[in-house]
């Protein structure tokens, strides 16, 4: 039987390295009763942490989903990825939440870690609170973290608890709403007992509940009255209006506790229940039809036409390819048939799979606002849209930004060579911001992707889940060449030189287009033979593939062959390629070519005090700034720079800014490289693409 859909909830949790995401995490899946044994994380027995770099490396990649329950709500915890370069990633993972949990460190400061995730997540209007963790920690103070919170992320956040002593000295919470204060008791914390708030802190509770009221009476009529009229407020209304707040992302509620030590962790999951939004509570999902390109929408009920979301593909060893989906309407039923709407293929359903912390439990069927695996799916990738073959609907563009760094990577050994191929088919697969491809010329595998880090993570990948060991090259900027002018040339090859000879004889007109490249056959009069026409083709497209500046492939250039003679008996397709490749690399030569880079759009946020550095450094870098705004208590600053001045860009940044600001970037387009930097990257090249075989 379907749960109301008030009754479901899909979450992230997000914290910096170190403030207990991990732990926090566990302990939910204990109390919600699917686990049962408290793991701690130092056995390395984590289940939310799918991969072991993320261990490493202490960032989260993954975005794997587990379900759980508490009072009959059924959560979605989805591991959720942060980092800067895993853009598209992250915009999956947070496409299908509807709230965050974010997890502090009592004993510091809002860490500069924290504030990033947090900024982020403001990018994308996910509602969420905020738990303060390690309140037994030394050093913990829960009131200096909540004015840090209050100061450094947003005035929105508010205490709904407040702690009862802090380190050593802390024995739990006073709860703001019932005005009563609750110890944790027993071996992991699961006695909660009630008692009255200890005489030295009333004065303290009072104050905070006022302040909580006066903060409340903004989203709901009723309780602003009864607070006015020093009127009694029930539970029920604060609750209500905390709703309110947190849905509509003008309130942050601060939360305490101790994930290790057991105390606190059962009411975030109250929390979860009580103010995070239900798939209800959220608007109806817009997309659009794949034929007409008009708006549609989905009402997230059961009744509406099937619509659904893959935002995940992992290798699970035990069942092999799950493809992780949030189902936006109707129900799907194992045994359906839907269709990909990005592919236009069907797609049956096999088995679907609730993933639980310890263990994975099939389902018939998986309803509106739910997010469950699917086993089977076979051409499905991440972003993809699967839907009701009469009611196609595609959930989202499938724009997915242009790789912009390319790695050539070669395999350490012919047993890894054999595994490497496999391997990156698979997370090509995973990750569709992701390519691999061979290099004609060295024969090299190159992989390419969206930045410095994106590429040393899926070589990470290789060697932890494929076991492929690889060595691997500089990263290099993903340069591209086209020209500015118009220009035709003739191109010649003839040999005679006794039996059969050659003779191939073309002109080609290059000029300007908006498409990659395009090819024109022109001929009138049968100048040259249309049995010769495919062979120019490719002697067009092998040049425009390889490169003639610099050997970087050739975009936005139009090439029209429009006259040339043959000869009966030595015409042949490789002299007429030969011809096609000279006179294009002529006509290239004369019609103004220039070299393109890849300008991406950056986007830092970064607290005032650090503005004017980032922005001096932005414009060293031959960055242009195009805007900035306030946005709570940060600068945005948005601005286009060339990708060859961001190498190391993150460390950079954190250096300028104590660890404080942050940025995204994402590939904008490609722009003209500036004479004098293009003349040393050519320099560098000599002898690269084309031209050197036509030279020979
Ligand atoms: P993550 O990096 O955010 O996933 O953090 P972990 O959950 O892995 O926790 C990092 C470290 O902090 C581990 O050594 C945990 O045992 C410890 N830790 C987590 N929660 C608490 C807590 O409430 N109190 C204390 N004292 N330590 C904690």
């Amino acid at each position: 039987m379907a749960i109301g859909l008030e009754k479901v909830r899909n979450i992230g949790i997000f914290a910096h390295i170190d403030a207990g995401k991990t732990t926090t995490s566990e302990r939910i899946l204990y109390y919600t009763g699917k686990k049962h044994k408290i793991w701690e994380v130092h056995d390395g027995a984590a289940e939310m942490d799918w991969m072991e770099q993320e261990q490493e490396r202490g960032i989260t990649i993954t975005s794997a989903a587990t379900t759980a329950f508490w009072k009959w709500y059924h959560i979605n915890i989805i591991d959720t990825p942060w980092h800067v370069d895993f853009t598209v990633e992250v915009e999956r993972a947070l496409r299908v939440l509807d709230g965050w949990v974010a997890v502090f460190d009592a004993s510091q400061w809002v860490e500069p870690q924290s504030e990033t995730v947090w900024r982020q997540a403001e990018r994308y209007d996910v509602p969420r609170f905020a738990f303060v963790n390690k309140m037994d920690k030394i050093g913990a103070d829960f009131f200096m973290s909540l004015e840090s919170i209050q100061n450094r992320l947003s005035d929105k956040a508010m205490a709904i608890q407040i702690s009862r002593g802090a380190a050593d000295q802390y024995t739990g919470i006073i709860d703001l709403l019932k005005m009563k204060w609750f110890i944790f008791e027993g071996d992991k914390g699961e006695n909660i007992t009630e008692h009255e708030i200890p005489a030295d802190l009333l004065e303290t509770a009072e104050a905070y509940r006022e302040e909580m009221l006066d903060k409340l009476s903004m989203f709901d009529d009723e309780l602003a009255e009864l607070f006015m009229e020093w009127e009694a407020v029930s539970e029920e209304i604060i609750k209500r209006a905390i709703r309110k707040g947190v849905v509509s992302l003008e309130l942050f509620p601060v939360m305490l506790g101790t994930a290790l030590k057991n105390s606190g962790v059962q009411f975030v999951l109250d929390a979860v229940v009580d103010y995070l939004p239900s798939p209800l509570d959220v608007e109806n999902t817009k997309g659009i039809h794949p034929d007409t390109g008009e708006d549609e929408f989905r009402k997230p009920s059961e009744d509406a036409p099937v619509s659904a979301l893959a935002f995940k593909i992992a290798t699970d060893p035990f069942v092999g390819k799950l493809t992780f989906v949030r189902i936006y309407s109707g129900i799907i039923k194992s045994g359906d048939n839907i269709i990909n709407s990005i592919t236009g293929q069907k797609e049956r359903v096999g088995r679907l799979l609730l993933m639980h912390s310890n263990k994975r439990e099939e389902i018939k069927e998986i309803w509106a606002g739910h997010i469950c695996a699917f086993l089977g799916l076979k051409n499905t990738k991440t972003g993809n849209t699967l839907c009701d073959p009469k009611h196609p609907i595609v959930l989202e563009s499938m724009d997915f930004p242009e790789p912009v760094i390319n790695m050539a990577i070669e395999p350490k050994t012919k047993k890894d060579s054999e595994k490497m191929g496999i391997g990156l088919s698979k997370l090509g697969e995973e990750d569709p911001s992701f390519r691999y491809y061979t290099d004609e010329e060295s024969g090299q595998t190159i992989i390419a992707g969206m930045g410095e880090l994106h590429l040393e993570i899926i070589v990470d990948r290789l060697l932890r889940e494929q076991k492929v060991e690889v060595n691997v090259g500089a990263p290099q900027v993903a340069y591209r060449e086209t020209i500015k002018g118009t220009a035709s040339a003739e191109g010649k090859f003839v040999r005679q030189s006794g039996g059969r000879g050659q003779y191939g004889h073309c002109f080609i007109r290059l000029e300007k287009t908006e498409l990659e490249s395009e090819f024109s056959n022109d001929v009138v009069g049968g100048t040259i033979p249309r049995e010769f026409i495919p062979a120019i083709e490719k002697g067009v497209k092998e040049t425009t593939e390889k490169g003639i500046l610099a050997g970087f492939p050739i975009i936005n250039v139009k090439a029209s062959v429009y006259d040339g003679s043959y000869h009966d008996v030595d015409s042949s397709e490789i002299a007429f390629k030969v011809a096609a490749f000279k006179a294009y690399v002529e006509a290239f030569k004369k019609a103004s070519p220039v070299l393109l880079e890849p300008i991406m759009d950056v986007e830092v946020t970064a607290p005032e005090d650090y503005v004017g550095d980032v922005m001096g450094d932005i414009s060293s870098r031959r960055g242009r700034i195009e805007w900035q705004e306030q946005r709570d208590k940060a600068t945005v600053i948005k601005a286009k720079v060339p990708l060859s001045e961001m190498f190391g860009y993150s460390t950079v940044i954190r250096s300028l800014s104590q660890g404080r600001a942050n940025y995204t970037m994402q590939f904008s387009m490609y722009d003209e490289v500036p004479s004098s930097i293009a003349a040393e990257i050519m320099k560098e090249r000599a002898g690269s693409g084309a031209i050197k075989e036509v030279e020979a």
